[in-house]
């Protein structure tokens, strides 16, 4: 008659010494830290995801460590296909590649399979071990009782779940165990919690510092009756396996740890350092909230990439709100590429995280002044190819004038800060087009509407694309003087009786009928852009339209 173990795991031949083998320490250098991310493939990829991507693959690569992904995907339910290769697409996108996992070549690295369904067999030998250490057993609650105890509990007022008299199969001998299962009951394999009422553990959090929670008492799912593992135990046996040094993690796991301490403990393992972040909140009508799947669009990657922020204006911000030295650092080393600035565990704040949609345009602004137009023409056009078509074959049909559309106003002493991102952007650059062009804004009201068409007719006459910067404007005076306008705004305040207006509200006309808006960087640049028959030819459209 075969023990408990054989009857359950009859399948497993190795013994875990095999595995430790076969997956040894990495020899890395002192202080070389081991990190990874484990999406479930659920194919929502979000900011939360980003940033702890960001967080953890900083850490590795400035320590000279190893940054791998491992796929979730214990949870059949939720699988969505192609998602493996999402998340490492939209992470791709800000600049954060892994060093081993189920990449788009094929699976790299020595620590795999990289995703949980395929290791089916290891979580089973380690369970087989917990069992056979009589640190598990095999329980028959059906989900019906389950909930029953649960309403029990409920009623009692006390903590749900299965732990101390409630785990009912905690000590059945193990011939009835042997029974039930031959007799195709189905099981689901729990831990043994040794904690039983008071006691603590203490953990040193990477984040957090020293804390102490209450010891493991629940009888926690390892296996369920699907054989497939939990979070808990299948996290712990990969983290082991795969040699991660810390885990940088959500703060929903926290209340988890005493039990994956209490597994690993089990196991006879040391825990990585664990390092839990802050949730991301956002003021939502003045009082901090959490971000919501439903509530806030801007929780979803896409809504980043539909926009278009530039990765380096996202990587910029993660730091900003992720190590609170960084801003003052960057403030020093402005021009200084981002993975000089030394990022740091124990600078990631501990409670709430403010994400601010602001404050990411204002770090956006800034980031994009310094990226070479050249650049940012190509981020435009590539955005564009995803999100506005129409505006992508018209970007690409001539990228030369994209990049001095970009570039109007950015030099000097006082750039312009006003491109954030993309759409944004877009939406800025966009009478440039013939395609695009509307007319947007209202003459001015300043200006006598009988006063619009001869002014335009009048500066159509006068044209001339050669002209410098100097001299055009020197041409706009003399057409707003001929008009009965103030060469200077100066004069005109002086004695405004002596002047219809002065030279800027014949530039504010002008401007409308080039831009079809009220504001817009320099009218000589945009004409220059513009070229002379599309100039002229605005200019003559809009004099038809103010006769
Ligand atoms: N699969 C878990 C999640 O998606 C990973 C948590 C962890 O990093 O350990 O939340």
């Amino acid at each position: 008659m075969p023990g408990l173990p054989d009857l359950l795991f009859p399948d497993i031949d190795r013994e875990p010494e095999y595995y430790e083998a076969r997956y040894p320490a990495r020899g890395l250098p002192d202080g070389a830290m081991v990190t990874r991310l484990g999406p479930s493939p659920t194919g929502f990829i979000h900011l939360g995801n980003l940033y702890m991507a960001f967080a953890n693959e900083r850490l590795a690569r400035q320590s000279g460590g190893v940054f791998f992904l491992r796929i979730e995907d214990t949870d059949d339910r939720r699988e969505v296909e192609g998602a493996a290769q999402a998340v490492i697409g939209s992470l791709g996108h800000y600049g954060i590649g892994f060093d081993e996992g189920p990449l788009p070549g094929g699976e790299t690295g020595a620590y795999g399979p990289y995703r949980q369904s395929l290791r089916g067999e290891i979580y089973r030998c380690f369970a087989r071990k917990l069992l056979a250490e009589g640190k598990a057993y095999p329980c028959f609650l059906t989900e019906g009782e389950i909930g029953g105890i649960r309403a029990r509990q409920e009623a009692a007022k006390l903590t749900p779940g299965i732990y101390g008299e409630w785990a009912v199969c905690r000590d059945l001998p193990p011939e009835e165990a042997a029974r039930r299962v031959r007799g195709g009951e189905p099981w689901a394999l729990r831990f043994r919690a040794d904690g039983g009422a008071g006691g603590h553990v203490s953990v040193q959090d990477g984040i957090r510092g020293r804390l102490s929670m209450p010891k493991n008492a629940m009888d926690v799912v390892l296996l369920k009756a699907n054989g497939m593992p939990t979070y808990h135990f299948a996290h712990v046996v990969d983290d082991r396996l795969m040699r991660a040094t810390h885990v940088i993690r959500g703060e929903e796991w926290l209340s988890s740890l005493p039990i994956h301490i209490a597994l690993f403990e089990a196991l006879g393992w040391t825990p990585p350092t664990y390092c839990h972040t802050a949730v991301l909140m956002k003021l939502d009508g003045g009082a901090k909230r959490k971000l919501s799947k439903r509530k806030d669009p801007e929780l979803s990657l896409d809504y980043y990439m539909s926009e278009g922020y530039h990765p380096a204006a996202m990587r910029e911000y993660m730091l900003t709100i992720m190590n609170s030295n960084f801003e003052e650092w960057r403030l020093a080393n402005p021009l200084s590429p981002i993975g000089e600035f030394g990022f740091s565990i124990e600078k990631m704040g501990n409670s709430g995280m403010l994400f601010d949609l602001d404050k990411l345009r204002d770090v956006s602004r800034e980031r994009l002044l310094t990226i070479p137009a050249r650049e940012l023409a190509e981020f435009m056009a590539d955005w564009a190819e995803r999100a506005a078509p129409d505006a992508a074959r018209l970007m690409r049909s001539d990228m030369g004038s994209l990049e001095r559309m970009l570039d109007i106003g950015r030099g000097g002493e006082k750039p312009r800060k006003d491109l954030a991102y993309a759409a944004q952007i877009l939406g800025h650059i966009g009478y440039f087009y013939d395609e695009l062009f509307r007319i947007e804004d209202e003459w001015p009201e300043s200006v006598p509407r009988e006063d619009i068409a001869p002014l335009l007719l009048g500066y159509l006459e006068g044209y001339r694309h050669g002209d410098g910067r100097d001299d055009w404007f020197g041409r706009l005076r003399a057409l707003a003087e001929e008009n009965g306008y103030a060469a200077k705004p100066k004069d005109f305040r002086k004695s405004p009786r002596l002047y219809r207006g002065h030279v800027g509200d014949v530039s504010a006309v002008i401007r409308i009928a080039l831009t079809g808006r009220r504001n817009s960087p320099d009218l000589w640049d945009i004409q220059q852009i513009l070229g002379e028959a599309r100039t002229r030819a605005r200019i003559a459209a809009a004099a038809e339209r103010a006769r």
